[in-house]
């Protein structure tokens, strides 16, 4: 007997998945590619807030979902074995001007109040930190407490390892059984923008690289629009590009060179480290921006949850939860902004 059928084996699958399974639902995941073959299976894995300032449903749902993280992540490695890579250690975000200082100082105060004190976002002088700090014209970088690290990759086989304990496998083709939840990235929104006859979303190409460069437990670094992620395993990521645009979705070419060197202009430490990986990815990204989530818009009586974006795994842990309070209880607590409808 099977009670759900999850169809895509990328984070959002594997998330749902997971903890539809917890929850003591006998699952089947469908993914003819096999896991993390979408834009799921890269190497960045910045879990990361928005800025705590105009408070919105969207941000509430990611504060939760990078709070839930840690218990989350945790529960999967203790199960399957195989650890995803996860430590929150913190962000430094270089201050660039005068006016950045100011903002960053008011926000300290709007953190303190939206983040319910779980977590904190400090003005710092650049002396405070250590060899690690970016450089800041300012002398002045906000480090936030809230931002976490995962390497993509080992956190979908995280998962995996985790589900094949549970006796669910990642098979390539079976019948629809039970309620089924459409999690197929960039396939379903093509599916949905085919059947509406007008865009509902599309993709967007990443670049990403990874260094072999070893900086301990230190906070990943966002400088000049550059994710920089130190992994637990002696690597050290950096992206990513944001390309409409593209041909081919898994070629890398000069506009990862020109993040490289942004990177590297900003933390200079990274000078001469190797690149052992360049890869590419496209991100599932609905007309909404928002994640796509809710009753399916035209396979009756089944669900969906697209429309990663950028901050899939930062969203993954509470998008299955909200998905598993509706598919196993009926119990839809999905915010509006999320819902399907929005993107048509
Ligand atoms: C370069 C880059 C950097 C990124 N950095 C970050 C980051 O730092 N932090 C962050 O939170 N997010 C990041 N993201 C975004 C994140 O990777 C995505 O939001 C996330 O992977 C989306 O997950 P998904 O499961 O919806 O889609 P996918 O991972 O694309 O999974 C969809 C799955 O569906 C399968 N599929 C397709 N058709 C079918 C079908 N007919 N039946 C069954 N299965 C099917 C595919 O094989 C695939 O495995 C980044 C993305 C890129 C490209």
């Amino acid at each position: 007997m099977v009670d759900v059928t999850v169809r895509g084996a990328g984070i959002f699958g594997l998330s749902i998945a997971w903890t539809c399974a917890r929850r003591g639902a006998k699952v089947q995941v469908v993914d003819p590619f096999g896991p993390g073959a979408g834009s799921s299976g890269g190497l960045v894995g910045a879990l990361a807030p928005h800025v705590p300032e105009n408070w919105n449903a969207k941000k509430a749902f990611q504060f939760e979902s990078l709070i839930m993280a840690e218990p989350f992540w945790t529960q999967v490695e203790a199960t399957g074995g195989v650890s995803p890579g996860y430590a929150r250690l913190g962000r430094l975000q270089p201050i660039t001007d005068a006016r950045g200082l100011e903002l960053a100082r008011a926000r300290e105060k709007t953190a303190a109040e939206l983040w319910q004190g779980r977590a904190d976002w400090r003005v710092m002088a650049t002396d405070q930190i250590g060899a690690w700090c970016p450089p800041s014209p300012t002398g002045f970088v906000i480090l936030d407490t809230l931002s976490a690290r995962m390497h993509p990759r080992r956190a979908c086989a995280a998962l995996v390892a985790a589900l094949a304990v549970m006796g669910i496998d990642i098979v390539p083709g079976a019948p629809d059984k039970g309620q089924v939840v459409h999690a197929t990235g960039l396939a379903g929104l093509q599916e949905l923008s085919t059947a509406f006859g007008k865009t509902v979303g599309n993709g967007v190409k990443g670049q990403a690289a990874l260094l072999r460069f070893d900086a301990g437990v230190a906070p990943q670094i966002f400088a000049d629009a550059v994710h920089i992620v130190p992994h637990a395993d002696g690597t050290l990521a950096i992206g990513s590009t944001s390309e409409r645009d593209y041909e081919d979705p898994t070629s890398t070419d000069t506009a990862l060179d020109d993040v490289l060197d942004r990177a590297m202009r900003a933390v200079p430490l990274l000078h001469g480290a190797e690149v052992i990986e360049r890869w590419a990815g496209v991100r599932p990204r609905s007309k909404s921006r928002a994640p796509m989530l809710g009753v399916h818009p035209f396979h009756k009586g089944q669900f969906i949850a697209n429309g990663g974006f950028k901050i899939g795994f930062g969203m993954a842990p509470k998008i299955a939860e909200v998905m598993a309070d509706l598919i196993l209880e009926g119990h839809d607590t999905i915010p509006a902004d999320f819902l399907p409808r929005a993107s048509l």
